[in-house]
């Protein structure tokens, strides 16, 4: 029988589980890693790769089409100044004078002293931009000082009218991305959630100032359908709407999606009307025109935008979190991760009951993968409950045993891992199954 977990797993074992299993490591870790940065392994590349895939797919939309981009990950200094990231985008930092820590003196009670000596000896504080500043070539100048970009959004604007040009979209449109972005943080922290090198999906919708603020609605609405269809438990995702003096400098109004971390609500997307402006901005620095013309009232405006970012990381971490569960199956205990089947890394894994059964399963492993399914194959000689253990740990939906009995009913027996049922499916019916699962992409499947 299986009982629910009742506690909160902790970021240690979490940490501890991506490592062992190959999701993600500490970035250069044979070295000892650098703090912030992470690298994911092969499990963790191919969860993301279907995060990705799951949030593109949620961007279709009847109001109008969404075309991708691939924007540079450097980009001139006159494109920050026209976004304001080069005088805005800092934190208030402070050092301790006994110990030399630094700390975010936004995210410190420094009353309470150094967190890390326990003195109340404290420097001024002084801002501290968060973008990596570099240089192209070989010459030094401000002609050649360039940025590893902050946010993915500012590529969208400054090619707003290259694609507009190009793609035969017309307003309302979103153009969206995938990428990564970076910021020198003072204080990385909590593994993937706050990294200095990390990945955003954005989507910019731009539209008529009039219907902006319809918009925003209808891409909150969307957008938490979102959270609902990868299988995240609703009670832990709520929506934040920002206080006025929280508002970003160039938004009318903005709404946070959270989700109830171990260590808080805590930010995963941010949703913001951003008004027109990013385009009058770089209209204005660039010279070039990037208002739209108007076919029906003959005039031109510049259209509003409204961005709903996601932090990819957040999200991985999310699911992770709200994934995990330590039950008991026939009086023994094991760890599941019941990802929906549309986010695991693997959706099945092929199990021959003994080794010499071997041959038909390698068949099927490669029948699987030419039907484009994420799948592996355990031969290993552990028992079918210790394998299966394995699979529950990454997040397996389906574990696909091939027993004697299959040699002559040409069925294999197919074991669920949130229910732990099994069923016997026809060979020949088994790729329709699995991939039905992935189109429903319900959990507890
Ligand atoms: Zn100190």
């Amino acid at each position: 029988m299986i009982k629910p977990s009742e506690t909160s797993v902790s970021l240690e074992t979490l940490v501890s589980l991506c490592k062992r299993r190959g999701f993600v490591f500490p970035a250069a870790d044979i070295y000892g890693g650098i703090n912030g940065v992470y690298d994911f392994g092969p499990l963790g590349t191919l969860m993301k790769k279907n995060i990705r895939k799951a949030w593109l797919t949620s961007l279709e939309n009847k109001w109008g089409s969404v075309v991708e981009l691939e924007g540079s990950l450097l980009a001139p200094e006159a494109v920050w100044k026209a976004s304001g990231h080069v005088e805005g985008f800092h934190d208030p930092m402070i050092d301790c004078k006994n110990c030399k820590h630094r700390y975010r003196a936004d995210d410190t009670d420094l009353s309470k002293g150094c967190p890390h000596c326990g003195k109340n000896d404290w420097t001024e504080v002084r801002n501290f931009n968060m973008m990596f500043k570099t240089q192209l070539g070989a010459l030094e100048g401000a002609s050649s000082t360039c940025y590893l970009r902050p946010e993915t959004a500012q590529a969208i604007f400054v090619n707003f009218k290259n694609v507009l040009s190009t793609c035969r979209v017309k307003v309302p449109f979103g153009i969206a991305q995938a990428g990564k972005s970076f910021r020198n943080e003072i204080t990385p922290k909590q593994f993937l959630f706050r990294m200095r090198e990390f990945e955003q999906m954005e989507i910019e919708w731009f539209c008529k100032p009039e219907t902006s603020n319809d918009f925003l609605q209808q891409w909150i609405d969307h957008r938490l359908a979102f959270y609902k269809a990868i299988g995240i438990s609703s009670e832990k995702i709520r929506v934040r709407e920002h206080t006025k003096d929280e508002l970003a400098h160039y938004a009318a109004r903005c709404v946070d999606v959270e989700y109830l971390f171990p260590f808080g609500w805590k930010e995963i997307e941010g949703i913001a009307h951003r008004g027109a402006f990013d385009l009058t901005q770089h209209s204005n620095h660039s010279g070039k025109d990037l208002a739209v013309f108007d076919e029906e009232t003959k005039e031109s405006y510049m259209p509003h935008v409204v961005e709903a970012s996601v932090g990819t990381d957040r999200l991985f971490l999310t699911l992770l979190y709200d994934s995990y569960f330590e039950d008991e199956v026939e009086g023994e205990k094991r760890i599941v991760l019941k990802i929906d089947p549309t986010i695991a890394p693997i959706t099945a894994a092929f199990m021959p009951l003994v080794k010499k059964l071997s041959e038909p399963v390698e068949k099927l492993y490669h029948a699987a993968k030419r039907a484009g399914l994420s799948v592996q194959v355990d031969d290993s000689g552990a028992s079918i409950g210790k394998r299966y253990r394995r699979q529950d740990e990454i997040g397996t939906p389906f574990c696909i045993t091939y027993d004697f009995e299959s040699e002559q009913d040409h069925c294999v027996t197919v074991r669920h891992r949130d229910t732990t049922k099994q069923e016997r499916i026809a060979i020949e019916k088994l790729m329709d199954y699995l991939h039905s699962h992935l189109t429903k992409g319900t959990r507890n499947a």
